[in-house]
């Protein structure tokens, strides 16, 4: 099969999906970039590891002359002018990108419920959440839309739904892949990774994504150092407690099968008790800066307004949702003066203390384990109130805080069918590692 006649099925079978997976399908161009894939590889072209493969991509990247939106009415309109480091990576490689997928809008939740576009369903069981943010991303994988997917993880947002759809996803170190073309929501936080079926997969779309780009201050090479000598040792972190019963139950089975070829030991990360507190105050910081520039006069929506002033207040308004505004909110009370030092700077320490503590639990540990969320898959509609939505994030945010590569990979299935999520975190730069690592336990668990 061409190319070109293997992506127009795989955008056919798009077209019929009932998740709502995708806010977009790129057909003209994926159509046209599958041509050019097909004649070179017909020059004899032998330079394209992922020759013809279909990606589809998170909502919050962009693409040059098509639309990026990040689920949220107020880019409604606004068209790229460039393309995103992770697009010209994978598709120097010969990828092809299918489409946008749905997510939570601007990456600000755990569900794919606040999406502009409609939630996003769950194809383990329709009447489900997929996860969030990247809940498009993980679907469109999990129910063999395309075989990869790209999301952003600020607080677990790759891995969490990872985990709520059954598949592989991994949060690389922080800076490890370039943000240029991301939309920003926290900066200091967000990185993008990878969906697959399996870890192969991952370790495929993420050598192609990974290393250095100078376009983002804040990237860095991967280090090529992988392996150890000797049995591994999987640290659980005590303060990880609080999973519901069903996936304590599948998280300490997985753990036994480990323990036949590894060793466990526990360790202690007390300070990670006030992750999601700090959080709550860093990341809405940053994105209360971050969104300041949708004002209606440079990108995309704008309302109808008296003047200048009116203007802002009118797009932002009714532009944004609920959950982006709380957040706006929320960061710029703890960014305002006479409340600085007592909630931003003191959640900045906190973050060094958890850095400090992984750093420490490395010494004894290669890499740490713990469930991904403390629950599977909720039911639409299910959690409402913010806060809960919130907690669903304990497990996933310390990596984020200290900027640690970590995965998600399925350990089994709860009573009710649903999949739970293995998380695996190691330490700073040490990815290649962390897939290695990885794989064994996948063949562990799938090995029964
Ligand atoms: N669920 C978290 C939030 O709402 C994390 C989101 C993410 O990783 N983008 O902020």
């Amino acid at each position: 099969m061409s190319v070109k006649e293997n992506i127009s099925s795989c955008i056919e079978r798009i077209k019929r999906d009932k998740t709502n997976s995708f806010i977009e399908i790129f057909e003209k161009r994926a159509l046209r970039k599958a041509e050019g894939i097909d004649s070179r590889l017909a020059s004899g072209d032998r330079n394209l590891p992922l020759a013809g493969e279909p990606v589809a991509i998170k909502d919050n990247m962009v693409i040059k002359g098509e639309a990026a939106g990040c689920a949220s009415r107020i880019l409604e309109g606004f068209v790229s002018p460039y393309d995103a480091e992770v697009v010209t990576r994978l598709e120097n490689a010969g990828a092809v990108i299918v489409g946008r997928t749905n997510m939570d809008e601007f990456a600000m939740g755990s569900s794919t419920e606040t999406s502009a576009f409609g939630p996003t369903r769950n194809p383990v069981d329709m009447e489900r959440v997929p996860g969030g943010s990247s809940g498009g991303s993980a679907a469109a994988v999990a129910s063999g839309l395309v075989p990869y997917s790209l999301g952003s993880d600020t607080g677990g947002s790759i891995r969490q739904p990872a985990s709520f759809c059954g598949i592989c996803g991994m949060k690389p170190t922080y800076g490890v892949v370039s943000r240029y073309g991301l939309i920003a929501f926290a900066s200091s936080l967000d990185q993008i990774g990878p969906f697959a079926k399996d870890m192969d997969g991952i370790e495929k779309i993420f050598n192609i994504i990974a290393g250095k780009d100078e376009k983002d201050e804040t990237s860095r090479e991967i280090e090529k150092l992988s392996g150890k000598k000797g049995k591994l040792v999987c640290g659980i972190p005590k303060e990880f407690s609080g999973s519901s019963p069903e996936v304590k139950e599948v998280f300490d089975k997985a753990v036994k099968k480990l323990s036949r070829d590894f060793e466990i030991i526990d360790v202690s990360l007390p300070s990670t008790e006030y992750a999601v507190s700090i959080y709550y105050i860093i990341a809405p910081s940053e994105a209360s800066s971050n969104l300041s520039r949708f004002d209606g006069i440079r990108y995309g929506f704008r309302a109808e307004s008296e003047d200048l002033i009116d203007g802002y207040f009118k797009t932002r308004g009714q532009g944004f949702g609920d959950e982006v505004k709380r957040r706006i909110m929320l960061g710029a009370f703890a960014l305002s003066s006479g409340y600085y030092d007592a909630y931003y700077m003191k959640a900045l320490k906190v973050r060094r203390l958890i850095k400090n503590e992984f750093d420490s639990a490395f010494q004894k540990a290669d890499v740490i384990i713990s469930p991904t969320s403390p629950r599977t898959a909720f039911k639409l509609g299910e959690i409402t109130d913010p806060l809960s939505l919130y907690l669903q994030d304990v497990y996933t945010i310390p990596a984020n805080m200290a900027g640690l590569p970590a995965v998600s990979i399925p350990c089994g299935k709860d009573p009710a069918g649903l999949p739970v999520g293995f998380q695996i975190m190691a330490p700073r730069a040490r990815d290649i590692f962390l897939i290695e690592t990885a794989k064994k336990f996948e063949a562990v668990f799938s090995n029964e």
